[in-house]
């Protein structure tokens, strides 16, 4: 039997292609090689608190497709930046109001500068002008490691603006995670059935997707697992994908960001009000460091966030992750917060072989790569965050795009 098409990957892109073809009348079969959909959605609990593993904000609030979703299934939302708390350090010691005031006019600078860049350069380079600025090296860490993933080196500044994530951050009580195993789970799908091979240029026209428990003939295929899967060769193309594809796929490496919960072991909150966020300043450009949201949603955990290349150099030793979070913690709150915290999780999307990072970026001179991607090559789409073009790259609500557009872009 041929159906109309195979979805390889039940994350948020997977998922989305699979509403829009049961909205179309078409008959989709989804092939996740996990136990689980959701993909880097994923939430598990710490106690009775959900730890979001991957995506935890739906951003852009007002254009971010999973809002009116998680409304509709009557989830309740909280912005969270209605009650963030942001606390400032140089060292040990709370910036001063002028401290402070300097590195907001940095932020500033450095928005104007990388929008206004002439070229496709990296971040690193375009910053050059700036590199006088004692804030400089904190704000581009902050941009590149800890919103794009990515090191500011190898980061094009043009991908920078392919994920606006502007106001708007909502939160879910229950976890990201949670809301998508309960409410966008596709109609016929199998679970722990991975793809190994896909014939997409068959004389006969269709496609023929094999995994290990048999091979599965459809009119078209929807792709959506991360370039870091594709660019590993876990799933085998015949004929060879062309080479615009495969230069796109290794000009969108992926990224990493690892979150570490740190779980509070008395009931000391260490003078930190809920959902308070703590970074430092970065004093040399490209220093490894953390940055922590406190007891977010009043949770008993605090979550520190490794970015880039500092997740990365910790990606195969998660207990040394932990104990660089916690050292970078003691710093700021002292040495009875390390006492009173033990390490809860620590998220390992770097070295699982079905991620092999957190999400991806352009390299310098390739911010087109993730058009490139998206191109239809007739019976078979690439979708995914990696493949988004509509300014919410690289999040859970611009996958779900993806996945709706690709529908429309597919050979039937
Ligand atoms: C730490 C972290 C924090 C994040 N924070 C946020 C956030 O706050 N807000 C936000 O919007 N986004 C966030 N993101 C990004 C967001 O999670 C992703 O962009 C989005 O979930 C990706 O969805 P996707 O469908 O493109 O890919 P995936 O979720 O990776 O889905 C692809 C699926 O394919 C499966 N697969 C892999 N190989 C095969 C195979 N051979 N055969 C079949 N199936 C296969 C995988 O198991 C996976 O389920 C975060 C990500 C991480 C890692």
């Amino acid at each position: 039997m041929t159906i109309d098409l195979v979805i390889v990957g039940a994350g948020c892109a997977g998922l989305g292609a699979a509403a829009a073809a049961r909205d179309a009348g078409l008959h989709a079969l989804v092939l996740e090689a996990g136990p689980r959909i959701g993909g880097r959605a994923h939430t598990t609990m710490l106690g009775d608190a959900a730890f979001d593993r991957g995506a935890a904000w739906l951003h852009a609030a007002a254009r971010n497709p999973l809002v009116p979703i998680a409304r509709a299934a009557g989830e309740p939302l909280t912005d969270s930046d209605q009650y963030r708390a942001r606390r400032v350090y140089i060292g040990d010691r709370l910036v001063t109001a002028a401290e402070r005031a300097a590195y907001d006019a940095s932020w500033e600078r450095f928005e104007r500068l990388t929008a206004a860049a002439p070229s496709d350069t990296s971040v690193a380079d375009a910053l050059a002008p700036l590199r006088g600025d004692p804030w400089t090296a904190t704000v581009e860490s902050w941009e590149a490691a800890q919103i794009a993933a990515a090191d500011p080196r190898l980061l094009s500044v043009r991908d920078l603006h392919c994920n606006q994530l502007e106001d708007g951050n909502l939160e879910f009580e229950s976890g990201l995670g949670n809301f998508v195993e309960r409410h966008l789970g596709p109609r016929d799908i199998r679970l722990n059935t991975p793809v190994t091979r896909i014939a997409w240029d068959r004389p006969g026209g269709g496609v023929a997707v094999a995994t290990p428990s048999g091979t599965v003939a459809a009119r078209a295929c929807i792709v959506t697992v991360s370039t870091g899967v594709l660019a590993s060769g876990a799933i085998a193309f015949d004929p060879p994908l062309p080479a615009h594809t495969r230069d796109a796929i290794a000009n969108l490496p992926m990224g990493l960001l690892t979150k570490i919960a740190l779980r509070a072991t008395t009931a000391d909150r260490f003078g930190l009000p809920d959902y308070c966020s703590l970074s430092r300043r970065v004093e040399q450009p490209f220093a490894a460091n953390a940055s922590f949201i406190a007891w977010p949603m009043a949770r008993d955990h605090i979550v520190g966030f490794l970015g880039g290349h500092t997740a990365w150099s910790f990606a195969h030793d998660p207990g040394a992750a932990g104990a660089f979070a916690r050292e970078q913690l003691r710093l700021l709150v002292g040495a009875e917060a390390e006492r009173s915290l033990s390490t809860a999780a620590v998220t390992d999307w770097g070295t699982n072989p079905l991620f092999l990072g957190a999400y991806a970026y352009a390299s310098p001179g390739h911010a087109d790569a993730r058009a490139t991607l998206a191109k239809p090559l007739g019976r078979i789409v690439f979708a995914g965050e990696a493949a988004c073009t509509d300014g919410l790259a690289g999040t859970a609500g611009g996958a779900w795009n993806s996945g709706l557009a690709a529908i429309g872009l597919i050979d039937r």
